[in-house]
C-alpha cells in the first residue's frame, strides 16, 4: 500500500464516522426522545474523542511527508489532509478541551440571557469564550492573523483584509439602496391562512422542481431548517409558519441548495477529503442562488403563485406581479435571519467587522454591546430596541463560532457571480422557470460547480464556473440595485 493509498483509506474511515456523527446530530433535531438527552452527550462526546484522536495521529504526519498525489484529485485530496492535519495538531489537547467543556455551557447561558435580554448575564461566558478563541486562533495562525486562521476553518485560503475591502466597496451602495427602498411606497404582504400539510405538500414539489433527489434524501420537520450528510444520505429539514408560507418555501429552496452540492458531488470522491462541499461560502452560493436569483425571480415566482393559488385558493394578493412584490418585500427590522437580499449583507458586515476587531483583541467583549447598537444605527438608520434584538439575537458567538459570518455574504458573492454566468450560457433561462422548469439552471451548476466537490479551493472553485474570472461584488450588487429599482420603481 503506497503512503497516499494509505492516507485516504484513513481518512474514508474518519469521514464514515463523521458523518455518523452528523447523523446523530440530525436525529437530536428532528427525532429523539426528549429523555434521550444526557445519553446522547455522552455518545456524542465518545465519538468526538475518537474522531479527534484519529484527526491527530502522529502517523499522519509521517505518512504526508512521504505520500506523492497520482493525479490532480489526489492531489486536492492531500492539499485538504495536510491542512486539517496543521490545524489541528496546532490546538494544544488542553485548549481543545476547555473549548469543548464551555460550548455547551455558553450556550446555555445565551439562550437564557437572550430570553432575560441580559447582556451583563452573558459577558463571563463571552469573555472566556473570546479569550480561548483568541488562543486557538494564534495556535492555529501560527505567528499569522488568529482571524483569517479561524476564519479559514470554514473558507480555506481567503484573507480578512480582502473580504473587509470588499465589504467596504460594497456598503455604502447597500446602505443607499436601503434608504431608497424604505423611502418608496412598499407593496402588500401576503396574509391569510395556510395549514401545514398544503405547505408541506407544497416545500417537496419545490425541493423536486429543483432538483433533490428523494432517493437518497428526505425532508423533517425542525426548529431550525438546516442540511446535513453526504453522498447518498443528505437529509434537510425545514418549519412551517401557517401565516408565513414563504418562510417554508424559501428555507426549503435554500436547504435544497446546500444538499445540492453534497449529493451533486462525483461519486468517485464519496467520502473522501474532497467528496464535500469547499467551504462554506461555497455552500451559500449554491443556497442562495437556488433561494435568491433563481426562487425569488420574477420569472419563478410566477409559477410559484399558480402553485400557491392551486393549494391553497385565492390569496390576499391580485396577480403575480403583486405575489413578486411580496415575496421581496424589503422592510425595517433587526433580525439577521429575517433580513431581506439587501439588508442581510448589511447585516454580516457589521457581525465581521466586531468580531475580527474581538479576535484581535481591538475590542472587548464589555464593549461590544455599545459597539454593535453604534454600528446598527449607522447602518440601518433606526437604534436597536433591546439587546435580543440586537448584539444577543445570533448563536454563533456563544457557541464560538468566530470567523463564520463572512461566509453568508461571499455565498451571496459568488452567487452574484455565478448567477451572470449561467443567464449567459442559459439565455433562456425565464421562459425554463416561468414554468417551474429548474433543470437547466441546476443541471448547470452540477456541471460547473458541484460536481467537483472541494477538488478546487472555493475561489477557484467559483472561477471554474465563470470563464477564469475572479469572484468580485459587481455581479451581486448590479442584480441587487437592477432588481430593487425596478421592484420600488426607484
Ligand atoms: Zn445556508
Amino acid at each position: 500500500m503506497s503512503a497516499y493509498d494509505e492516507l485516504i483509506a484513513h481518512a474514508r474511515q474518519t469521514e464514515a464516522l463523521a458523518q455518523v456523527a452528523g447523523r446523530l446530530g440530525w436525529d437530536q433535531q428532528t427525532v429523539m426522545p426528549r429523555g434521550a438527552n444526557a445519553q446522547r452527550s455522552e455518545e456524542m462526546a465518545a465519538l468526538e474523542e475518537v474522531l479527534h484522536a484519529r484527526r491527530t495521529d502522529p502517523r499522519l504526519g509521517e505518512l504526508l511527508t512521504q505520500a506523492e498525489a497520482p493525479d490532480a484529485p489526489a492531489a486536492a485530496n492531500l492539499r485538504e489532509i495536510a491542512r486539517d492535519y496543521a490545524r489541528n495538531t496546532r490546538v494544544p489537547a488542553r485548549l481543545a478541551a476547555e473549548l469543548a467543556r464551555l460550548t455547551p455551557l455558553a450556550q446555555s447561558a445565551w439562550e437564557e440571557a437572550r430570553r432575560a435580554d441580559d447582556v451583563a448575564a452573558f459577558l463571563p461566558w463571552l469573555e472566556q469564550m473570546v479569550a480561548l478563541r483568541r488562543e486557538e486562533g494564534q495556535a492555529i495562525a501560527n505567528g499569522g492573523d488568529p482571524y483569517d486562521a479561524l476564519m479559514a476553518d470554514y473558507e480555506p485560503e481567503t484573507d480578512s483584509d480582502t473580504v473587509a475591502a470588499t465589504f467596504a466597496r460594497m456598503r455604502p451602495r447597500l446602505v443607499a439602496l436601503r434608504e431608497a427602498v424604505l423611502g418608496a411606497e412598499a407593496p402588500p404582504p401576503l396574509t391569510g391562512h395556510f395549514p401545514q400539510e398544503g405547505q408541506l405538500r407544497l416545500a417537496r414539489r419545490l425541493a423536486e422542481h429543483f432538483g433533490y433527489d428523494f432517493t437518497r434524501g428526505r425532508i423533517d420537520l425542525a426548529v431550525h431548517p438546516f442540511s446535513s450528510g453526504s453522498g447518498t444520505d443528505v437529509r434537510i429539514t425545514t418549519r412551517v409558519a401557517v401565516e408565513e408560507p414563504f418562510n417554508c418555501f424559501f428555507s426549503t429552496i435554500h436547504e435544497v441548495g446546500h444538499a445540492a452540492y453534497e449529493q451533486g458531488v462525483d461519486a468517485t470522491h464519496l467520502l473522501t477529503p474532497i467528496g464535500r462541499g469547499v467551504s462554506m461560502g461555497a455552500h451559500e452560493s449554491q443556497s442562495r442562488i437556488y433561494e435568491n436569483q433563481l426562487g425569488r425571480s420574477r420569472a419563478f415566482t410566477s409559477w410559484l403563485h399558480g402553485a400557491m393559488v392551486q393549494e391553497f385558493g385565492a390569496l390576499s394578493v391580485a396577480d403575480a406581479d403583486a405575489f413578486y412584490a411580496a415575496v421581496n418585500r424589503v422592510h425595517s427590522g433587526f433580525i439577521r435571519t429575517e433580513a431581506d437580499e439587501i439588508q442581510y449583507n448589511l447585516h454580516i458586515m457589521l457581525r465581521f467587522d466586531l468580531e475580527r476587531a474581538l479576535i484581535r483583541g481591538k475590542l472587548e467583549p464589555a464593549d461590544l454591546e455599545e459597539a454593535w447598537n453604534a454600528r446598527f444605527k449607522a447602518d440601518f438608520g433606526y437604534p436597536v430596541d433591546r439587546p435580543a434584538n440586537g448584539v444577543l439575537q445570533d448563536v454563533h458567538w456563544s457557541v464560538g463560532l468566530f470567523g463564520y459570518f463572512p461566509t453568508y455574504s461571499l455565498g451571496n458573492i459568488y452567487a452574484g457571480c455565478l448567477h451572470q454566468a449561467l443567464r449567459a450560457a442559459v439565455p433562456d433561462l425565464d421562459a425554463q422557470l416561468a414554468k417551474g422548469d429548474l433543470a437547466a439552471a441546476t443541471g448547470w451548476l452540477r456541471e460547473k460547480v458541484q460536481r467537483f466537490g472541494a477538488l478546487r479551493p472555493p475561489r477557484e472553485t467559483i472561477a471554474h464556473a465563470c470563464d477564469g474570472a475572479a469572484p468580485h461584488e459587481g455581479p451581486l450588487m448590479e442584480y441587487l440595485e437592477a432588481k430593487f429599482t425596478d421592484l420600488y420603481r426607484l
